[in-house]
This record gives C-alpha cells, structure tokens and sequence, in this order.
C-alpha cells in the first residue's frame, strides 16, 4: 500500500515487521536530520473571510529525507516523540521561524506566523526563556509570533498549560487552540485559560456539507467562540462551496488546501503578492 508524501513520493509500508525496523531507523536519522538541517519550514497562509486578504500563516515542518523525500510532519512527529526528539524539533522551528519572520519584514510583510507546540513543550520549563531569549535576539514584536496548542495537549497538561500559556500570554503574543472539537475540553476550562483564537478541526469542516453532525459542530463552535470573545479559524477548507458556508457562518478565516497548500516560508512573500488574497 503506497502512502504519498507531501512531494507525492510514494512511502511503502510492508509487513508490521519492516515497518517497526523502518520506524527506529528514521528515530536514529531524525535526530541527524536536526543537527544537519534536512528540516525546512513550510508556511500555510491564512485568508481573513471577510475580507479576503492573507492574515496570516502557519509554520509546519518538513523533513527532506535523503531517500524517502519530503516527508510532512504529519508522517514524523509521532516518531519524535517516542524517540524524545519534541525538544530538539521545537527548538529547530522556533529558531526558523523567528529568522524567517525577521526575513518577511525585511522583505515588506509583516504578517504573523504561528508556530506548533507539543503537549511535551508543555512540560518543558526551559521552553519560555527560550522564546523569550528568540524575541530578544530578533527584536521580534509579539504580534508577529503566535502558538498553536491542539486541545488534547492543553487536556493533558491542564496545570502546566494554564502556567505556561500565562506568562507567553504575558510576552503580549496571540495563543490559538488547535484542533478543536476533538479533545472534549469544557467551557469552564476554556474560560480560564487566555487564549484568542479557536481552529476549528479540519475534520469537521471538510464533512460540513455532508454531515449534520459536522455543520452543527462548526455553527456551534463559531457562536461558542465569539460569545466568549474568540475568533474562529476554519482548518482544511477545500472547497469554495465550504468556504461560502463559512461565511454565511460568520467564521473568521479559513485555511486550506482552496487558498493554498504549506509552501517554503521564503517563498511566501512573492507567493502573497502575486495570489488573489492579496
Ligand atoms: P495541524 O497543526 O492541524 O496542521 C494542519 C495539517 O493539515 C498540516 O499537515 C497541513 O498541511 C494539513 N492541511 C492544511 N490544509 C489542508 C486541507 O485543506 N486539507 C487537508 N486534507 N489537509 C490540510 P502537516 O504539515 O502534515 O502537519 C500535521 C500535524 O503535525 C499538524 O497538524 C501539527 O499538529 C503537527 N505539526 C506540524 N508542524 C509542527 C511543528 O513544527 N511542531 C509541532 N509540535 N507539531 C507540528
Ligand atoms: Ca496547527
Ligand atoms: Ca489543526
Ligand atoms: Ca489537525
């Protein structure tokens, strides 16, 4: 069974066997990958409903293996992690994604890029003066970064996540809940922690218009949302019939494969000025 990779190589899975001896050969060669920077940072605009402009983009990381090709992060995080690898990774974006914010201004955009965190950066009490020595060293300014949190990680740190998401609150960046709807977080958690934004999971938008059950999620996460002073970002929006439901909706961006797929982070400010968001 083939899977494809973000270049459209092919990815083949044998026996159970050969695909655990796979999965600790890239555990070894994930960790020289960091050190000899096989990894590049992709960026995923984001496109203000309303108006239509890009507002923004998501940084997602990619590794160029030597032989399987591009690999999306998807295929590997789950590696990183049981290999102990999240560290490293979260240190690579960072850094990336601060040089590469610091390159957009220099080169006439200033849009915010927001960055993944792990539920394992949760438990790492390095992790704020890190961020906090990035903003120092790039004299970034804390509209220009934000963090993404998926909604099992805050349910699985709750106490820590509450602490950290505090005080990077306290930097004056934006925090976004990821993947939402799939983690079951309660609204009396929702209202403790200061976060901005909700990203509604792609599952759920790409079944909009084919599931009851989908539509009344994303409605009802939208309402949700914006009676608790949230904005709402639409994640795996495909489709303009599902980008004018959004609308109608009144979601407040949307992200997706419609505008365009992640694309090299340097690439994206020639990317905006030439797209129909711009
Ligand atoms: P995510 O944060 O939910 O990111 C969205 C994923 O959906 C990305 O996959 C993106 O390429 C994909 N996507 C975007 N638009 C569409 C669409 O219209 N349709 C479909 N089918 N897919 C779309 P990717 O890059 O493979 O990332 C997978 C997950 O890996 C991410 O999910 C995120 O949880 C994690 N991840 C990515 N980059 C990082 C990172 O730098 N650090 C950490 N900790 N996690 C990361
Ligand atoms: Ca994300
Ligand atoms: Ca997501
Ligand atoms: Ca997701």
């Amino acid at each position: 069974q083939a899977r494809h990779t973000a270049s459209g190589h092919a990815l083949y899975r044998g026996s159970p066997d050969r695909e655990f001896s796979r999965r600790l050969s890239l555990m070894g060669e994930l960790r020289h990958a960091i050190a000899r920077n096989e990894l590049l940072l992709y960026c995923q605009p984001k496109v203000d409903l309303e108006s239509q402009r890009v507002c923004g983009a998501e940084a997602l990381v990619r590794w160029q293996h030597p032989k399987h090709g591009m690999l999306s992060t998807g295929e590997f995080i789950k590696i990183a992690e049981h290999a102990g690898l999240i560290t490293p990774l979260t240190q690579w974006v960072l850094e990336a994604a601060f040089r590469q914010s610091y390159a957009w201004v220099e080169a006439g955009m200033d849009l915010p890029m927001s960055v993944n965190l792990s539920a394992h950066d949760l438990r790492d009490p390095r992790l704020l003066d890190r961020i906090k020595g990035l903003f120092d060293t790039w004299g970034t300014a804390p509209e220009l970064i934000q963090f993404e949190l998926t909604e099992s990680a805050l349910m699985e740190e709750p106490v820590g996540a509450l602490e950290i998401l505090t005080r990077l609150k306290d930097l004056g960046v934006e925090l976004l809940i990821d993947d939402f709807g799939t983690g079951y977080s309660s609204l009396t958690y929702l209202q403790k922690i200061p976060v901005d934004t909700l990203k509604i999971d792609q599952s759920f938008v790409a079944n909009m218009l084919a599931s009851d059950d989908s539509e009344i999620i994303v409605r009802s996460t939208i309402e949700l949302g914006h009676n608790l002073g949230l904005k709402i970002v639409a994640e795996g929006v495909e489709t303009q019939a599902v980008w004018e439901r959004l609308v109608a909706l009144g979601c407040d961006t949307a992200q997706g494969y419609l505008i365009s797929r992640p694309i090299p982070a340097g690439e994206f400010p020639d990317w905006e000025r030439h797209s129909c968001w711009h």
